[in-house]
């Protein structure tokens, strides 16, 4: 994969299917670079990493998290800089610290349903040896929100309810206009097979629409203009029976 240029401050690596590895966001200040997520293993964060090297673009010195899934998580370790989440988020991650990573106890806890099918399915896929994993709280939490002056570009962070994770904040490129919103707008994978929670849907994307963005950065999804994300807004209101 090569780091695509989304706008003037804004880059992006894209997502990989086959592995589950997400977009993972990079946005230029003139005083210092953020990561938006770290990526689903150390090896996707090193492609990241010499990604932004051989643009000849500084290295990010944080990495902010989007919700705690995974595959955007698990290289938080890795980042050689500060990592910063929502209190959620760190609370999530802290439990997750605890697990262990041998085939047994991942069959155990798929099992016991703690962990969903296509996300253990995929780590085995991104990971020789699943017993490297090492999963690790942020740094830095915040509670409501953030705004990060990054040198004539504004990073805004706002957690908001949506219906694919208990925690999950957006991250607005201010100047740039572009949205990066997690996996925000897709079903609950550990709670609800994929399903959708109506009122924390509806929620989610009045709350959006209220945002001045030109692009929206879905995790898993090629960037979207206010249109098309709307078209699949409505796409996935109708599929779900969401009205
Ligand atoms: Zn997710």
């Amino acid at each position: 994969m090569s780091l695509r240029k989304i706008s003037e401050h804004v880059h992006i690596l894209p997502h990989d299917t086959e592995r589950d590895r997400p977009n993972l966001g990079y946005i230029a200040g003139e005083d210092y670079s953020v990561l938006i997520d770290t990526g689903n293993s150390p090896a996707h964060l090193i492609e990241m990493l010499d990604e932004i090297e051989q643009n000849g673009l500084p290295t990010p010195k944080l990495a902010l998290i989007t919700h705690w899934h995974w595959d955007h998580t698990f290289a938080m370790h890795a980042f050689n800089g500060l990592t910063v989440a929502h209190r959620q988020t760190n609370e999530i991650l802290k439990e997750i610290s605890e697990w262990e990573w041998t085939y047994e106890a991942m069959d155990e806890r798929l099992a016991s349903g703690e962990e969903c099918e296509f996300c253990d399915t995929h780590i085995r896929k991104e990971y020789d040896d699943t017993r490297t994993i090492q999963v690790e709280m942020a740094d830095i939490e915040f509670e409501d929100g953030l705004r990060l002056n990054l040198g004539e570009v504004h990073l805004n962070v706002i957690r908001l309810t949506n219906p694919h994770s208990d925690d999950g904040v957006v991250a607005h490129v201010e100047e740039d206009k572009v949205l990066f919103a997690g996996d925000a707008d897709t079903g609950d994978y550990y709670k609800l097979d994929g399903g959708y929670d109506k009122r924390q849907f509806h929620d989610y994307i009045g709350k959006i629409s209220l945002i001045d963005f030109d692009t929206y950065i879905h995790g898993h999804l090629e960037p979207m203009s206010p249109r098309e994300i709307k078209e699949e807004w409505d796409r996935i209101e109708k599929e779900e029976a969401l009205h």
